[in-house]
């Protein structure tokens, strides 16, 4: 399942201008990927806006429960505390388009 991930942060807590944000932001970078392999999750694209302190990525896990899980990491924890995120779950306009035609 995909699944659309939006963060957002004030500028305030930039990482690029709050020491506390930017901590937190590299120890995230540092163990995401071995997160989201310990909970089978795949990043399928991952952007940012930076005037907007905006990052949407996409997931692709087995379930919203492997998220909750990868959530409750203490890094990631950590990471979401200076963030608000909302998480939706998704489908592709491809396999829109087929339920439509059904
Ligand atoms: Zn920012």
């Amino acid at each position: 399942m995909l699944f659309l991930q939006i963060s957002k942060h004030t500028s305030e807590s930039c990482p690029m201008h709050n020491q506390n944000a930017a901590k937190s932001e590299k120890n995230f970078n540092a163990k995401i990927g071995e997160f989201l392999k310990k909970y089978q999750i795949k990043v399928v694209g991952s952007w940012v806006s930076i005037p907007e302190h905006l990052k949407v990525t996409v997931y692709d896990a087995a379930n919203m429960e492997a998220l909750t899980k990868l959530s409750m990491e203490p890094e990631v924890m950590d990471w979401l505390g200076y963030q608000t995120t909302e998480i939706k779950p998704v489908i592709t306009i491809e396999e829109s388009i087929k339920l439509v035609l059904k």
